[in-house]
């Protein structure tokens, strides 16, 4: 299949290389300059497993200003919440109404995004839990061996077709471990839930998901977050794809066991004097407890302490 990865960070380079050697033809679309030009000049990217095995893998990477393909599949969308409506505009120029997309970015607001570009039957999104990391240009590290890692895909109208099996296929080739659902909030939900309990845990204290998990607290922080989304969503009649008591096994089983040594997203983003995206994680939450009077009082002040920390690292 012909895939182009708009976003060439972390997570598009893990799909796109893997889908790459799976054999498909990829290309990549991405706009951060130090990046493409070190891609350039090296001839590729350099990976590494577990910062172990540093190999050069070669890749097409284009600006989006000079990609006009037009002959594409699937594009995969990976970008930071905050970056996708400018680079959508920048890319518009090479998307078609045959085109179906596939993401799996973290936090919500990225889909309706997308439908402003493309059709609802063609909108495939999931969540991936894998960590990966840009250690900066032209380099990444796949965090875990081959295989590592599973992710979650739903269609927006949660009617699987053709492609959306073809895609699954491909994904299976690259040793994603996809499992396909027909719950699409639920679905994506899921990793945002996750995600508001974790990632901005861990970002604040700026510790591991391990160390997270060793407090014996945890349990007790996690609990209210989850049980405080999960009103929300039963408030605003979404079907989540876990119990409460799968979402706070999940969250104990990723932290202690299969990423105990991991800083989460938004960590590496607020160490980089990045944005984070907890506007889209916990403030998700907060805007739909919002839409059915209900306030999620616990992730609004989540929210305001990344922003906090966020403005304090900036004024030092
Ligand atoms: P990323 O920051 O590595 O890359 C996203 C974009 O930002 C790319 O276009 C990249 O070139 C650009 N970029 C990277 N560093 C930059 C810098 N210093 N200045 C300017 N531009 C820069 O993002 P990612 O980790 O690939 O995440 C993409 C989406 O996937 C997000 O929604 C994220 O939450 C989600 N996600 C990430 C992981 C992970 O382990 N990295 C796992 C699951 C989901």
């Amino acid at each position: 299949m012909k895939f182009t990865v708009v976003g060439a960070g972390a997570m598009g380079l893990r799909y796109g290389v893997l889908l790459q050697a799976a054999g498909n033809d990829v290309d990549f679309v991405d706009a951060w300059e130090p990046h493409v030009t070190a891609m350039r000049a090296n001839g590729g990217v350099y990976v590494t497993r577990d910062h172990e095995d540093r190999h050069l893998v070669p890749v097409n990477v284009y600006y989006p200003e000079e990609y006009h393909k037009q002959d594409r599949d699937v594009l995969i969308f990976f970008l930071k919440q905050m970056q996708l409506s400018d680079m959508l505009k920048r890319c518009a120029h090479f998307f078609n109404d045959q085109q179906y997309v596939l993401t799996c970015m973290n936090g919500m607001g990225h889909v309706d995004k997308l439908l402003q570009y493309f059709k609802p039957q063609h909108v495939i999104a999931g969540t991936a839990l894998v960590a990966t990391i840009l250690d900066g240009p032209g380099e990444v590290d796949f965090v875990g061996k081959v295989g590592a890692g599973t992710m979650n895909l739903a269609n927006y109208t949660e009617k699987p077709d053709d492609m959306t099996q073809r895609v699954v296929a491909e994904l299976t080739k690259g040793h994603f471990n996809p499992t396909l659902t027909t719950n699409f909030m639920g679905t994506l939900m899921a990793k945002v839930v996750f995600n508001s309990v974790v990632n901005t845990l861990c970002t604040l204290f700026e510790i591991t998901m391990g160390e997270f998990a060793d407090y014996k607290g945890a349990d007790d922080l996690a609990r209210q977050l989850v049980d405080e989304a999960y009103d929300v969503a039963e408030r605003m009649n979404v079907t989540m794809l876990n119990t409460r008591q799968e979402e706070m096994d999940s969250i104990n089983y990723v932290s202690k066991v299969a990423n105990p040594l991991h800083y989460p997203s938004m960590y590496q983003d607020m160490t980089h004097n990045r944005p984070t995206e907890v506007d889209y994680i916990n403030g998700y939450i907060v805007k739909m407890g919002q839409a059915c009077h209900y306030e999620a009082k616990t992730h609004a002040f989540l929210t305001h302490l990344v922003h906090l920390a966020e403005h304090t690292r900036q004024q030092n």
